[in-house]
């Protein structure tokens, strides 16, 4: 077949522009995305061959071999992995088939830099345009019948692909370096970034007739033998982070099952971020071979988010992908590994509770996805939340059980108020009656807290109570009115008023009721309903447009000011345009305050209005 010339798609062309305008500093990284992808392709060739022999080269050495030649100023990293097809040639390295191509060229809008970004998302082969203007690679598979093909670009617009000749299975990817990326080639720099980001590549790196990395597999060493620094290091070549980890969890066992596992929980990576991470899950092996690149069945679901290695004697080599989740074995596994982790996460609270709380930044989403979906888990998954509260400063979190801890004697409930913003619900009137008392409230502020609240019902007997619980009934309090306290208005005012705001909100509002729980605040909306409704409203608004809250019961306060005011412009002037407005903005004060105001900004001509008579118009 004659050479045939095609072109990148769009988003291949985006970023091999960026890419070739890399720092020079970062240049480095190249080696380690082709030899990741030889072992990737190693390592499946590898699994292919537990079961089927019918492949080209069924002797041949499970090796990597990186070559350079100071002359001709090229780098040749070869492989006897799985090799591609000359459809999978255009399918791998013609288009961005993953879907990381999208979310890693929007990260690098956002200012992401392109090195520390390149290997999450799977782009890494196009790293070679980093250094090289002309790339080839010639590659046989390892299908019996299966022809060698070679692709080459200048990483400008197009490739073109041709029939080649290659005795073995596997891929040469041939480098023709840039004229100042031309040190790359020489033997001992090779070498120097091999050790550095490729060291625990588990098949042998030679380079001449020296194999270069040490190929150790930290989770089948003994956590005697391992420093700080080689967790450190491993997790940086697994997972291609540049940050530490939050935690790292080295966990070996030999009964029930046997484990050789090294978990890790990255810095980054949450729900925040979700665009950033696309997949999760554990690399799953046995006997030394990689079974499965992402499993996600050897944690409970809410932990998908840790990285790291497993490996066990117990698992069948000829499991397939598809048994491995029946796996009893699978199970046991991921029992003790739970475990393990709940442990570790306990530990860090104790002894690092600031990383703990980085912990609970970043993960809180994944833990409380846990609490409302499995509610077999909560006895493992309860100690790990997290609240802001009344009774600490800033934004500091307590758990329940601290909460509990700092209980009044007579206090039969844990209550807590829901909001969208820490800011607004520190000034919600729903507190006055608690901070009268004395009393701890939870600011709940995440939408999902509500749910969490709605699912636990109760910890260690306490029940969970929402502050604007109608039912809700507190203890009495002493009437201490402070000296000067004016007077509520009579009964027959007060009626009027309440009337006259319900005519103006009408259907929004359930009724107008006079509060005995207000102190320094003129109003508060309760829920009509309480329980559930209200507790779900705050997600309902998340993913419903046009979302209203339901209407609720308007408290107010009759010896607030600002309600005695209105009472007595009401009985003089009952006319007044005013009293409309300033009932209105009362009310969407409140929604504001609940967070559950769609729109603040619709506010603003009234708010203009009200200011036009507070400032007079007598100028
Ligand atoms: P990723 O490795 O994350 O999939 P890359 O851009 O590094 O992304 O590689 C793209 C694809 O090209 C790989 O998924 C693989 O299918 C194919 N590929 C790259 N290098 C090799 C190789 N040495 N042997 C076989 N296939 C390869
Ligand atoms: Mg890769």
């Amino acid at each position: 077949m004659d050479r045939e010339a095609l072109t990148f798609k769009t988003e291949v062309r985006q970023l091999l522009d960026i890419l070739a305008n890399a720092l020079y500093t970062d240049k480095a990284i190249f080696l380690r995305e082709l030899i990741s992808n030889a072992s990737d392709a190693l390592n499946r060739v590898q699994f292919e061959l537990l079961t089927n022999r019918e492949v080209v080269d069924p002797e041949a050495e499970l090796a990597i071999r990186v070559e350079g030649d100071e002359e001709k100023g090229t780098i040749t990293v070869s492989d006897t992995g799985i090799g591609m097809t000359r459809e999978e040639l255009i399918e791998n390295l013609g288009t961005i088939a993953h879907s990381g191509a999208r979310a890693f060229l929007e990260h690098l809008k956002e200012g992401a830099s392109a090195v520390e970004l390149i290997g999450q998302f799977g782009v890494g082969f196009y790293a070679a345009f980093m250094v090289a203007d002309e790339v080839e690679v010639i590659t046989r598979s390892y299908r019996p019948q299966a022809r060698a093909w070679r692709w080459r670009s200048d990483g400008q617009e197009t490739y073109t692909i041709e029939e080649a000749e290659k005795e073995g299975r596997g891929t040469d990817v041939i480098l023709h370096l840039k004229e100042e990326a031309r040190e790359f080639a020489s033997p001992w720099r090779l070498k120097q970034i091999i050790r550095k980001h490729s060291n625990y590549i588990a098949f042998p790196i030679y380079v001449g007739d020296e194999v270069v990395n040490e190929r150790t597999a930290p989770w089948r060493t003994s956590p005697q033998e391992m420093t700080e620094e080689a967790y450190i290091d491993f997790y940086k070549q697994l997972t291609l982070d540049d940050e530490p980890p939050l935690l790292h969890l080295h966990f070996v066992a030999d009964a029930p099952v046997n484990i050789r596992s090294l978990l890790y929980i990255p810095r980054k990576g949450g729900i925040s971020a979700v665009t950033r991470r696309t997949e999760f899950g554990l690399r799953l092996y046995s006997h030394h071979v990689l079974i499965q690149q992402r499993n996600r069945d050897l944690l409970p679901e809410h932990f998908r988010f840790v990285e790291g290695v497993v490996e066990s004697e117990d698992i069948p080599l000829n499991i397939s992908r598809e048994t491995v989740q029946s796996s009893r074995v699978i199970a046991q596994i991921r029992r003790a590994l739970n475990k393990r982790l709940l442990k570790a996460l306990r530990t860090m609270m104790e002894e690092r509770p600031a990383d703990y709380t980085a912990f609970w930044n970043e993960y809180a989403p994944f833990i409380k996805e846990g609490i409302i979906t499995q509610p077999f888990d909560h006895d493992d998954l309860v100690p790990l939340l997290r609240f802001h509260s009344s009774a600490l400063e800033g934004d500091a979190l307590t758990s329940l059980a601290d909460y509990v801890a700092r209980m009044k004697p007579e206090q039969e409930a844990i209550y807590y108020i829901l909001g969208d913003r820490l800011e607004s619900v520190r000034h919600s009137p729903h507190l006055d009656p608690f901070r009268a008392r004395g009393l701890e409230v939870l600011y709940l502020t995440d939408p999902f807290d509500g749910m969490v609240m709605q699912t636990l019902r109760e910890f260690e007997g306490k029940p969970l109570r929402n502050v604007d619980d109608p039912a809700l009934m507190l203890p009495p309090l002493e009437e201490e009115r402070e000296e000067g306290d004016e007077a509520p208005p009579s009964d027959e005012t007060l009626a009027s008023l309440r009337e006259r705001i319900k005519a103006v909100l009408g259907e929004r509002i359930t009724e107008v009721r006079p509060s005995q729980m207000l102190r320094g605040h003129p109003a508060r909306l309760v829920s009509a309903e309480g329980g559930a409704a209200r507790d779900f409203e705050q997600v309902r608004r998340l993913v419903e447009q046009d979302y209203r809250a339901a209407p609720r019961i308007l408290e107010i306060n009759p010896r607030h000011p600002l309600i005695r005011g209105l009472a007595a412009r009401l009985e003089r002037t009952p006319d007044d345009p005013l009293i409309e407005l300033a009932i209105e903005q009362l009310y969407d004060n409140l929604l504001l305050l609940e967070g559950l105001h769609t729109n603040p900004a619709e506010m603003v001509p009234r708010l203009q209005q009200l200011l036009e008579v507070a400032v007079g118009s007598d100028a």
